[in-house]
């Protein structure tokens, strides 16, 4: 007997007729004398709706009340999908993430796991049950219910899969598995067999909305191989699992884009020791992801500083930044949210050289500027016009010869 955590994201919920065919292949799962746990996510464009929503209350909505308001989405597919189950004749019981155990931190609408509890959930399978859980949620030490991110079912899927102990973790998707590219704007994209957690950590972090990036820091450090598949048809889909030594020989895995970055310029600060370290651990204290960096060279004794965040952070960033502004008697701060990035990503980076040359030659040719650079070992991103961003994939995508 075999226990199975199976995820099912939004887009393969959107209608009652999805939910009722999901709840049909979970259940002749489950006559195959399995042990079974689903993960749902809020159907279709639920979250979405749900944060317009929000927003036509409030223009900067109190986080905590976020959460009150986008964890109700996963409930109600939780408890459609068990009432889908029931009515074919198995057994079925809905829990929410505070229910069950899921313990984060108290950072709404971003937290992070920090304990999984299994005893209900347990319990609930040795009598029988398919357990559904409604993705998403958890709660902190003083019972407030958290959300974990958008994407964050994927990471409440696989940290109940490490929890329990699962055989096996199935991530079921509107795609077939991973492709070498978003199949929406390359429809000659390549479905990926086998994918290391590095690449595809680099590429959830680059903008590949298919798997949350923490979903895979965690199944990482944990070694849980994962299988991204379509909630649609049986095929085979992608493995994210260790890195084989067969998959150097691949220069580049995939490339990816994230369409909603902002770029923010505080001018004139001085140019001295500590300053950057003040302007980032401000925003570190608030939890603002940054990504790229650059700092212009001397002019007087002043510099500027440029960096990325994603554009749902700004008008948190643009207060933070009116402060350090006040703080160093800047010049003035700057902003512009037409910015894209875009990310070539390969684990034979490491041992290959001149990928960047050739990336920046392809975005050249195209007439693409690049505005920003960073790299890792395995990735190289540009930080561009947003509106190119999806000229500068398919450019990429034919330069590296991903098509299929
Ligand atoms: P779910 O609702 O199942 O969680 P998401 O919308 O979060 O699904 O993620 C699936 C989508 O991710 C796909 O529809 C696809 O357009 C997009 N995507 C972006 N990059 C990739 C990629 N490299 N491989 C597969 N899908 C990708
Ligand atoms: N419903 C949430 C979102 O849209 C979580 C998820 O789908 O995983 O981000
Ligand atoms: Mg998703």
């Amino acid at each position: 007997m075999a226990l199975i955590v199976k995820k099912f994201g939004g887009s393969s919920l959107a209608t009652p007729e999805h939910i009722k065919s999901i709840a049909k292949k979970v259940v002749e799962d489950k006559q195959k004398n399995n042990s079974i746990v689903v993960v749902v996510s809020a159907s279709g464009d639920t979250t979405d709706n749900l944060i317009s929503l929000a927003k036509k209350m409030h223009p900067n909505p109190p986080h905590r009340e976020m959460d009150m308001l986008v964890s109700t989405g996963e409930i109600v597919s939780s408890a459609l999908m068990a009432m889908a189950i029931d009515n074919l004749g198995e057994q079925a019981i809905s829990l929410t993430g505070p229910q069950i155990g899921i313990m984060t931190d108290s950072i709404h609408t971003k937290a992070s796991i920090r304990k999984v509890k299994t005893e209900r959930i347990t319990c609930e399978l040795k009598k029988g049950k398919i357990v559904v859980v409604a993705g998403f949620q958890g709660k902190d030490d003083q019972d407030e219910i958290t959300t974990l991110g958008r994407g964050g079912s994927d990471t409440t899927a696989i940290a109940l899969a490490i929890a329990l102990k699962a055989d096996l973790c199935e991530i079921f998707t509107d795609v077939e598995g991973i492709y070498t590219t978003d199949p929406r704007i390359v429809p000659d994209a390549h479905k990926i067999k086998t994918i290391s957690y590095d690449e595809m950590l680099e590429m959830a972090s680059s903008g590949a909305q298919v798997m949350q990036s923490r979903s895979i820091e965690l199944a990482s450090k944990y070694k849980l191989a994962l299988h991204v598949r379509s909630s649609f048809n049986k095929k085979e889909g992608t493995i994210i699992m260790e890195e084989q030594e067969s998959m150097e020989k691949v220069f580049v895995r995939g490339i990816v884009a994230a369409k909603d970055e902002a770029r923010v310029t505080i001018h004139d600060i001085p140019n001295k020791p500590g300053v950057a370290a003040y302007i980032f651990g401000e925003l570190g204290k608030e939890k603002i992801n940054v990504d790229m960096i650059i700092q212009s060279s001397d002019h007087q004794g002043k510099s500027d500083i440029s960096f990325t965040v994603n554009e749902t952070s700004l008008l948190q960033t643009l207060g933070v930044m009116g402060k350090a502004k006040e703080h160093l008697k800047a010049k003035r701060v700057s902003s512009n949210s037409n910015i894209g990035k875009i990310a070539v990503v390969g684990v034979g980076m490491k041992t290959n050289a001149g990928i960047a040359g050739k990336m920046f030659e392809a975005l050249a040719r195209e007439n693409i500027n690049i505005e920003m650079i960073t790299t890792s070992e395995i990735r190289i991103s540009c930080a561009i016009r947003r509106d190119l961003c999806d000229k500068a994939i398919k450019a990429l995508h034919k330069e590296f010869e991903l098509g299929k």
